[in-house]
């Protein structure tokens, strides 16, 4: 099943994409069982970014979550100023940051949940919620002014 079109993210990665229905569920595991996180080489992982690590196709990095979203954040690069507090505080690690610079969204894994845009200090926001359908590039260019306090 494939939800491209009004999707942003790339939702072809379910479980039948991955030949994957004759396999247990996770409540079938047996216990104590150990599944890779990575193919092949693991030890250097953590000093990889997350593009250039080779998942399995069992680590949730490889599952898009963006058909669960009914909202999504909205950045603006031009009033951020990379403080990192979204970064710090998104519970899906779907912030994309390198070298200390907001670089942008991970739809495919951001949930929708609001937190960054809610942690974001700058007047005005530079993370902003929308409609999941709404356009980002008309959003950006009827972002709202500064609040005088
Ligand atoms: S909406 Fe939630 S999941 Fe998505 S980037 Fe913001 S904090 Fe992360
Ligand atoms: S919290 Fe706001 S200002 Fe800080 S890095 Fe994120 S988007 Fe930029």
């Amino acid at each position: 099943m494939s939800m491209t079109g009004s999707t942003p993210g790339n939702d072809n990665r379910g479980i039948r994409e991955l030949g994957a229905e004759e396999k247990v569920g996770w409540d079938e595991v047996t216990q104590g069982v150990a599944l890779n996180s990575f193919v092949g080489e693991t030890k250097n992982a953590a000093f990889l970014t997350p593009e250039e690590r080779v998942y399995n196709d069992f680590n949730s990095y490889t599952a898009t979550v963006a058909s669960w979203r009914i909202i999504k954040p909205v950045y603006n690069r031009d009033i951020c100023i990379d403080c990192q507090n979204c970064w710090v505080w998104c519970p899906d690690t779907s912030i994309i940051s390198r070298d200390k610079q907001m670089l942008g969204i991970d739809y495919d894994h951001c949930k929708g949940c609001g937190v960054c845009v809610e942690v974001c200090p700058t007047n005005p926001k530079s993370l902003l919620m929308f409609n999941e359908q709404a356009d980002n590039d008309e959003e950006l260019a009827a972002w709202p002014v500064k609040e005088k306090k």
